[in-house]
């Protein structure tokens, strides 16, 4: 499949598709479950941080600053309240820590910027909290490729419904990529968009659905982001 012109406008999701995002939360997460290990089992508190995660997602939201809080409610309610001040300071500091890291990108991603940024409308299409994301983005150093940047609470086919409407864009001229099925690639295919998914090493367990059933003639599954240039009509240009 590729996508010839009237492509207009291709998004990529941000946190798994142009950077490193998932590989850090595993590893606060181990660290979190150290910091536990006193009191209760690393799977004890993988199961019992994940509820909160899941709970909380209505309240707090995606990103850094919710998981922080998430974790801080678990310790207290996995230790029946004996985590120490000292204990939850700790916490804090990782939350901290995470939402100041440098971004690191992804094998191929300026690359692919570099190639498609003359002839598409490139924009960022991410869910999360937005301070956190747009320091991302400004971090990235990719902020000059992208005549948009889309920070959202969901992605939902509504979400991509007003997107599109709000840009003057029909479904057939847009293109989503990201590393989640249930966030980037169904809601989008829904509308009628086109959507290419490229999996990621370590994905939340939040948002992995089955994607046995994904049939549509818009979809397309890619292992690298580099991959995606095989399906876009570029001239050939020698820098
Ligand atoms: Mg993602």
């Amino acid at each position: 499949m590729s996508f010839p012109k009237p492509i207009s406008t291709i998004a990529f999701d941000a946190d798994d598709t142009l950077w490193v995002n998932q590989p850090h939360y595993d590893e606060v997460e181990d660290n979190f479950a150290a910091l536990l290990s006193a009191y209760l089992s690393r799977e004890a508190v993988s199961h019992g941080l994940y509820e909160a995660d899941v709970r909380n997602l209505p309240i707090f939201g995606y990103g850094a600053k919710a998981f922080m809080l998430s974790m801080i409610e678990t310790a207290i309610a996995l230790t029946d309240g004996r985590i120490s001040g000292k204990e939850i300071q700790r916490i804090i500091e990782m939350g901290k820590e995470m939402l100041s890291r440098p971004v690191q990108l992804l094998d191929g991603v300026r690359h692919v910027l570099d190639s498609l940024e003359e002839d598409y409308a490139l924009m960022v299409l991410t869910k999360g909290d937005l301070l956190d994301q747009e320091s991302k983005i400004a971090r990235s150093g990719l902020g000059r490729y992208f005549q948009t940047v889309e920070i959202v609470s969901e992605k939902k086919p509504e979400t991509y419904r007003k997107i599109l409407d709000r840009h003057g864009l029909q479904p057939d001229e847009f293109v989503m990529i990201g590393n989640s099925l249930r966030s980037d690639i169904l809601p989008a295919l829904e509308i009628g968009a086109c959507a290419i998914h490229i999996p990621a090493d370590s994905t939340w367990a939040h948002e992995q659905v089955s994607e046995a059933n994904v049939t549509d003639k818009n979809f397309l599954k890619l292992d690298n982001i580099c991959q995606v240039l095989d399906h876009f009509e570029t001239p050939i240009r020698h820098s």
